[in-house]
């Protein structure tokens, strides 16, 4: 199987050239066909496995949906949402789909818009993002939560969620932020859940939070 046999449009597929990612890594062969399927997912994966695309692709294609479903000129919030335990690892994240967006741009399908929301930036440069239009969050549970409390955005339109590092976020102790964060939800949702370790905790927390998910064990 390769990128084209799995929807993903030529523009990405030859942005994905420049970068050296040819040939799909394991955890994209078996998470890319499953996310787009639409189902729930467990994958347990670690840094390097090539996770980041496995659930970026899906969330911006999904986005693209939405954008031509209804163009997003409204601000209500986003559709699509990633939560990592560490702002760096955030921001890593955004940059990578952020670069897939333009990529998009170029192929001549609609803008994406991506907001960072990480503690450590001010209020007033996401203000700015934000007034342009945003489709995707990548966040930081404690400045998420904060963000939602104080209704800069809602998570009605929010119908794609994604934990990357679970077992870290949690360890970190987040796990009642990110519990919070999906009460904030106000749509049935698709959850994947990305974890080097599935200790009982996580499986556990995973049976609450995703509904009769894939499990990928890469
Ligand atoms: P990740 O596990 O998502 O943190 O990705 C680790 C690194 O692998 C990143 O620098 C990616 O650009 C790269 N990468 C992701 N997928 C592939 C692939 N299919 N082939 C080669 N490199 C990849």
């Amino acid at each position: 199987t390769n990128f084209r046999d799995m929807k993903v449009p030529q523009c990405v597929i030859d942005y994905l050239a420049t970068k050296n990612i040819v040939k799909p890594s394991p955890i994209q062969m078996q998470g890319l066909p499953t996310a787009f399927a639409g189902r729930d997912m467990i994958g347990i994966a670690f840094t390097g496995s090539g996770k980041t695309l496995a659930f970026s692709l899906p969330i911006i294609m999904f986005a693209v949906e939405e954008e031509r479903k209804l163009p997003f000129t409204r601000g209500e919030g986003p559709v699509g949402m990633i939560v990592c335990p560490s702002r760096e690892l955030a921001r890593q994240t955004f940059e990578s789909i952020k670069a897939i967006a333009e990529s998009l741009v170029q192929g001549g399908f609609p803008q994406i818009g991506v907001l960072l929301c990480i503690g450590g930036i001010s209020m007033a440069e996401q203000q700015h993002t934000m007034s342009k239009g945003f489709h995707i969050v990548v966040a930081t549970p404690g400045r998420l939560q904060d963000m939602l409390e104080k209704k800069k955005f809602t998570l009605e339109c929010c119908r794609y969620l994604c934990l990357d590092e679970a077992d870290r976020m949690i360890d970190m102790g987040f796990e009642d932020d990110v519990r919070n964060i999906m009460n904030f939800f106000k749509q049935q949702r698709q959850t994947l859940l990305f974890s080097a370790t599935m200790p009982k905790k996580i499986q556990d927390f995973a049976e609450q939070s995703l509904i009769r998910p894939v499990v990928i064990n890469v």
